[in-house]
């Protein structure tokens, strides 16, 4: 089953095994960085459930992929497969998409009418909210109330990036389930297969991907010299001097300060998640901003604020 999901052999086999017994947890929550499967994996759990043909969930393809409740599912207009997250609540409050910064009360409200609806044409009723770490308080608390008097052939499944802002009386209610990083041979064999990448790039971007698909395929077809993420490389490589002198180099000459602004958009993000291990380069990319508005020379300060957070990485392990 769940052979369309790259790699996550263990958390197939738990829900594989859980299909075929028969002993379906009613709640569950998908932890892990983006672009790891979770979202694809509770559609192929939907569709093995849902699938028209009987013999299917026992074997192990799981689906047929053939029949109207599969091709539904596929198409994303089965009336038994809810998505609650910012595309539905922007709907819903006539907003953009943008907008949306926590999922709120009235749209889990919205998701309990939909549960306490009759079952339309499957044989299970699933939502999925994602991201659940955004839920605010009132939401959180809305949801418990559905998680503790479990409605019948109904499964709720929460995606997170990280389940710390989840209070713990929703997560003692739903089997977690975390999703790893994608092995590097794993990502690099699935570009050579779907993106015609040759094998040393797909190499190259299995490495900087961070065990992500999604930022696999966002590498997929960039110019490595000038579009690659230095940020990502300055994370995920250990560099040489003779290193940091050609890129300091190459960078001068393309646009020291896109380059660095570029940097700190990317750090900014990973400043959300980890702010302590962050804070550090953070302060040094924006030190070296201010020189370079200062027109200080630029091959000067990309020497050394690459230096630096080279040494960062060595000293902290990490940026
Ligand atoms: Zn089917």
């Amino acid at each position: 089953m769940f052979e369309s999901i790259l790699g996550q052999k263990k958390i197939k086999k738990i829900i594989s095994n859980q299909v075929k017994s028969g002993k379906i947890a009613h709640a569950y929550i998908f932890v892990g960085q983006d672009g790891v499967g979770k979202r694809l994996t509770a559609v192929e759990f939907a569709k093995i459930l849902n699938c028209n043909v009987d013999d299917f969930i026992k074997t192990d393809a799981g689906t047929c992929g053939k029949c109207i409740s599969c091709k539904k599912i596929e198409k994303n207009i089965h009336p038994d497969l809810h998505f609650i997250d910012f595309a539905r609540q922007a709907e819903l409050e006539e907003e953009c998409l943008e907008k949306q910064r926590t999922l709120k009360i009235e749209t889990i409200r919205y998701m309990q009418k939909e549960v306490a609806t009759k079952i339309h044409e499957g044989k299970w009723k699933i939502f999925i909210i994602e991201p659940a770490e955004r839920m605010n308080a009132a939401a959180a608390n809305s949801l418990l109330k559905t998680l503790e008097e479990p409605p019948e052939n109904t499964i709720i499944i929460l995606i997170a990036k990280h389940k710390e802002t989840i209070p713990q009386t929703i997560l003692s209610r739903v089997q977690t389930l975390f999703f790893q990083p994608l092995g590097q041979n794993e990502i690099s064999s699935w570009l050579m297969l779907n993106c015609s990448v040759d094998a040393a790039k797909a190499r190259d971007i299995a490495e900087l991907s961070e065990g992500s698909l999604e930022n696999a395929n966002k590498l997929v077809g960039k110019n490595e010299k000038e579009e690659f993420s230095l940020w990502l490389k300055f994370k995920t490589r250990n560099f040489y001097i003779s290193d940091i002198l050609e890129l300091s180099k190459n960078i001068a000459a393309a646009g020291a300060l896109e380059c660095v602004d570029a940097m700190i958009a990317e750090a900014k993000k990973d400043f959300r998640m980890y702010p302590q291990r962050t804070a550090p380069a953070l302060d040094l990319l924006s030190a070296s901003r201010v020189l370079l508005l200062k027109n200080v020379n630029a091959m000067t300060v990309l020497d050394n604020l690459f230096f630096d957070l080279s040494d960062l990485k060595k000293m902290s392990g990490l940026l």
